[in-house]
């Protein structure tokens, strides 16, 4: 790992922005199997996959709801996840469902948190495959506060600018810093909950938990992924929670929805498809709003009260606390908690991202304005956002490409190796890449 701050930083062809998350060691491993080099992965995090680990955004999060097939194996059955043996010697993540057992009809009533990855045994796993490939060798430990667009007589190119001043010039980048700067606050909140002092509000993405014992907690709205977690890891810790949920009843579900989404035939299939047809794929796609099973009667054994049909409307600051104001159908509420948790998800804008938004707006990179997949980039046929230099959005960034796969794990073990031939020709790497793998989608 490069930690030597006074030397200046060579250019490298290739460079990973979030490179110790999923997409980062995703490419790492795609490049090193092909005996290639010349990328950078910049990260500011300590570790590999830090909104996995115990500290991380996902820490509510006990098991993962992603399928086998989703892990760093890439081809290698050998980084298989059901093969990683813990330090005690156990192997947790051998009995992880895959997408054949999900296929079958009454998979979601049989499935047990025993079919499912525990979240920390996958970060470990995760470091591990990282360390026995040195993908370390490859780390600048960084924050990358801006991507600035150079013009060259070939092909334009980035200069990427660190927080400690330095920068470095690279012919492509992967834009893989995840969900984190995106979390999201509906917006008919957002004049109250900017009011509310900072001890007294967190996004479920954001709390600490470790904190919570004795505290009253309101868990509010219901975002797909965290809800049900959140107010099940509050109370875990001591405190006396109450969920609001618009919803009647809670969708039990389990990834994954149709298995297409997750496997390499099903998102070729749909990346081959005119960016018309892929939009109106995902226009008319119902994916259900999920939590997964056994969540809704764990919360209760733990004595989380649940208010169903609940709207909040306002809340103000009251002695040490917050007066939350809500209405159900049995009447309009006011009541006192110490602590707000939104559950309220994230809303990926990558034109608003703070190191991109200069560049995206003098290039006028474009952005889908309406729709299930407004606001994320528009990609051209290789993955690039069109207008800038080149650069692959990954993640939910990448959903008009890559679909509703992009939201998972899928992204970096599926999504980002069909791209990447594209993303190595960009980076001038491809001479070095054997013919057979010269192929595009
Ligand atoms: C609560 C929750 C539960 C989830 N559960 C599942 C699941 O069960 N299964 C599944 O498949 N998916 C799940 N996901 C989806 C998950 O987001 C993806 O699987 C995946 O982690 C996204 O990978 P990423 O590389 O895009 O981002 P991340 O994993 O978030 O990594 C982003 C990286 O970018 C770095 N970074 C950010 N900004 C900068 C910067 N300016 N400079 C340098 N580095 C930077 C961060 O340090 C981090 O290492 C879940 C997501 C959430 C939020």
């Amino acid at each position: 790992m490069n930690t030597n701050f006074t030397e200046p930083l060579r250019d490298v062809p290739l460079t990973v922005v979030g490179g110790r998350g999923p997409h980062g060691l995703a490419l790492h491993l795609w490049l090193q199997d092909r005996g290639l080099s010349g990328y950078r992965l910049v990260d500011a995090a300590d570790d590999w996959l830090p909104l996995y680990g115990p500290d991380g955004p996902m820490q509510a999060v006990g098991e993962l709801r992603s399928p086998r097939e989703l892990d760093f194996s890439l081809g290698c059955a050998e980084r298989e996840m059901a093969r990683f043996v813990d330090e005690d010697g156990s192997r947790p993540l051998a009995n992880v469902y895959s997408l054949q057992d999900a296929a079958c009809e009454t998979f979601n009533l049989s499935a047990t948190p025993e079919n499912r990855a525990p979240r920390l045994a996958f970060w470990r796993y995760a470091g591990c495959v990282a360390r026995r490939s040195g993908a370390d060798a490859h780390v600048l430990k960084a924050e990358v506060v801006r991507l600035e667009p150079v013009s060259q007589r070939v092909q334009d190119t980035w200069r990427v600018h660190l927080a400690d001043g330095r920068s470095f010039e690279t012919a492509a980048v992967v834009l893989a810093t995840g969900l984190k700067p995106h979390l999201r606050i509906p917006l008919p909140w957002r004049v109250w909950w900017q009011h509310l002092p900072e001890k007294n509000k967190a996004h479920a993405l954001e709390l600490r938990y470790q904190e919570l014992a004795g505290k009253r907690v309101a868990v509010v709205g219901s975002a797909n992924v965290a809800t049900w977690e959140a107010a099940i890891c509050a109370a875990e810790r001591g405190a006396k929670v109450t969920l609001l949920s618009r919803a009647p009843a809670p969708i039990e579900w389990q990834l994954p929805f149709p298995g297409g989404w997750f496997r390499a035939d099903g998102v070729a299939a749909f990346m081959a498809l005119p960016a018309a047809k892929r939009l109106r794929v995902l226009k008319k796609t119902h994916i259900p709003n999920t939590s997964l099973p056994g969540l809704a009667a764990r919360a209760e054994a733990l004595g989380v009260r649940v208010l169903h049909y609940a709207r909040v409307q306002y809340a103000t600051p009251l002695w040490s606390g917050v007066q939350l104001q809500y209405k159900t159908v049995a009447g309009d509420y006011a009541e006192y908690f110490d602590l707000l948790v939104a559950a309220t998800g994230v809303s990926p804008r990558l034109r608003e991202l703070p190191l991109i938004a200069d560049a995206a707006r003098e290039c006028k990179a474009p952005v889908v304005v309406g729709g299930p997949v407004r606001h994320r980039p528009i990609l051209d046929d290789t993955g690039r956002w069109k207008n800038l230099p080149p650069l692959y959005p990954m993640g939910a960034h990448a959903l008009m490409r890559a679909g509703f796969g992009a939201n998972t794990l899928a992204s970096a073990a599926v999504y980002l190796p069909l791209t990447l031939p594209h993303i190595v020709k960009s980076a001038g790497l491809e001479s070095a890449l054997p013919t057979r793998e010269i192929t595009y989608a």
